[in-house]
């Protein structure tokens, strides 16, 4: 079975649409979500564009700031500070990477815990590891409602999560622990990482390399779900960090790249919005 995240997040954007119409009425506006890009990354414009397009889909306000990248670190974090005082704001996301002269950690920090539509800062973080009401970062929490949607058992299942990054492996290592999975996290400095990803019967990998996880790392009937969003070297289009072709017909489940977490991330993002703008009232 192959969990299309492009066929779900357009069911559950459809939902939220609907939802939303209904805001004017009931709270005099619509949720309001602003983008800051800084530069000119193309990968960054795209992914800001594709926010940009969602919200639009969904009804929601969507404001893109463009900077160059020469802004100083003080005037972005000078900007997010004027969007947290502002009322009409309810989420904030500033599209990362960030060139070398800005503190990510800073500008993470400087967004309002309240208007954290991505779930990154230390507040949130710290929430969900404490079991604490908080908002849940947008790919990890796209990848259990994927499971979800799939029928996919996690509670007493052994899942290994390939990666630790606090924006990936770590958060959906934690979300699938809540769920009552026995977790194992594997890393760069994991020894024999094909024994580790054998045990697995859901297999989560964000390592961010082409073609990484080959068919001898998967047990037969694995659940598979693919963070990774990488360029082939050969072909130069978009693929996974797992070898789908080989791995496929060993799996039970499994999700593509593209059309795989990559939406479910922006639709969890639509509803962090919806769920920031709903506490306010
Ligand atoms: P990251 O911060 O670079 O982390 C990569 C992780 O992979 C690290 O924990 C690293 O281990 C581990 N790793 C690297 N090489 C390895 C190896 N040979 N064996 C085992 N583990 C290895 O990346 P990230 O931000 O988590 O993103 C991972 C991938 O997901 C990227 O392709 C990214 O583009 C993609 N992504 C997709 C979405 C989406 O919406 N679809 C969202 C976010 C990210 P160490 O900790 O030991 O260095």
């Amino acid at each position: 079975m192959i969990i299309s995240g492009k066929e779900l997040s357009a069911r559950l954007k459809e939902d939220m649409r609907a939802e939303v119409a209904t805001f004017p009425e009931k709270y005099g506006r619509v949720p309001h979500l602003v983008v800051i890009l800084v530069g000119d990354d193309p990968a960054s414009a795209s992914y800001v564009k594709g926010k940009a397009k969602a919200s639009e889909f969904v009804g929601i306000r969507n404001t893109t700031i463009l900077k160059p990248d020469t802004i100083t670190e003080e005037e972005l974090l000078g900007l997010i500070r004027r969007l947290n005082e502002d009322d009409s704001v309810d989420g904030i996301l500033v599209q990362l990477p960030l060139p070398p002269h800005i503190s990510e950690a800073k500008v993470i920090e400087t967004i309002s815990k309240d208007k954290d539509v991505d779930g990154f800062h230390p507040l949130n973080v710290a929430a969900l590891w404490q079991k604490q009401p908080c908002i849940l970062p947008c790919t990890p929490k796209g990848i259990i409602k994927m499971l979800k949607f799939a029928g996919v058992e996690i509670k007493g299942r052994r899942a290994v999560v390939i990666g630790r990054s606090n924006i990936v492996g770590l958060p959906v290592a934690k979300l699938l622990l809540d769920e009552n999975a026995t977790v194992t996290i594997a890393h760069s400095r994991t020894a024999d990482l094909p024994s580790v990803t054998r045990e697995a019967d859901i297999l989560v990998v964000a390592i961010g390399r082409p073609r990484f996880v080959t068919a001898d790392m998967v047990s037969d009937g694995a659940v598979v779900i693919d963070v990774g969003v990488n360029r082939d070297p050969e072909t130069g289009k978009l693929c996974g960090d797992v070898d789908y072709a080989a791995v496929e017909p060993k799996a039970s489940v499994i999700t593509p790249v593209p059309g795989g977490v990559g939406p479910m991330t922006i639709c969890c993002l639509m509803e962090n919005t919806i769920e920031c703008f709903l506490k306010k009232f």
